[in-house]
């Protein structure tokens, strides 16, 4: 009898709990859907990067007074700081700046934090600056500070553009022997 008692009386456990776990859940998605609701009217126009931009308007973008007035001559990167907790910067950069089409940080890489500059093969003079002048190897994401999403896409369009021709790159200078290839002619 007393363990018939004990089974009825888990048996009413756990029909209470799943109860409550299906009301819990119930009282979530309510949460969410009004949270969604709200994000979906507040969202700061600055910090929107659903907007696709072409390429070429971001070309002529490189090319224009208002970007000459931003950055001057120098590399896009040159003053971006990251913003970060503590005496040292953290040791990778961000994953990205953008989650959901819209920017996550107060502090966002210098390709993010400009919707204007759009990373593509054909965008020559953007690409440029990110590869060093005195050894033609493209810079880490450390001295930049890109988010490695970005730095990603940075790669892919570097080689994209060096196998098309748009970026030229200097071919690294070997001697030969040229007795070994001309061993009958005397050089
Ligand atoms: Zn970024």
């Amino acid at each position: 009898m007393a363990l018939y008692r004990n089974i009825r009386f888990m048996l009413n456990r756990i029909t209470i709990l799943s109860d409550l776990r299906s009301s819990v859940r119930f009282c979530s998605d309510q949460a969410e859907s009004i949270s969604e609701e709200a994000e979906q009217k507040e969202v700061d126009p600055t910090k929107d990067r659903t907007k696709i931009i072409p390429v070429e308007t971001s070309i002529r973008y490189l090319q224009s007074k208002a970007y000459q007035q931003t950055y001057g001559e120098k590399p896009v990167w040159t003053l971006y700081r990251r913003n970060h907790k503590g005496g040292f910067a953290p040791r990778k950069t961000r994953r990205s700046c953008v989650r959901n089409g819209i920017i996550s940080t107060g502090n966002p890489c210098p390709i993010c934090r400009d919707e204007y500059l759009v990373i593509d093969h054909n965008n020559t003079k953007l690409l440029e600056q990110f590869i060093s002048e005195y050894t033609g190897n493209i810079l880490d994401a450390f001295k930049t500070g890109l988010c490695q999403k970005k730095h990603k896409e940075l790669l892919v369009a570097i080689e994209r553009a060096w196998d098309q021709g748009l970026l030229t790159y200097d071919v690294p200078f070997r001697e030969y022997d040229y007795s070994l290839y001309y061993k009958n002619q005397s050089l």
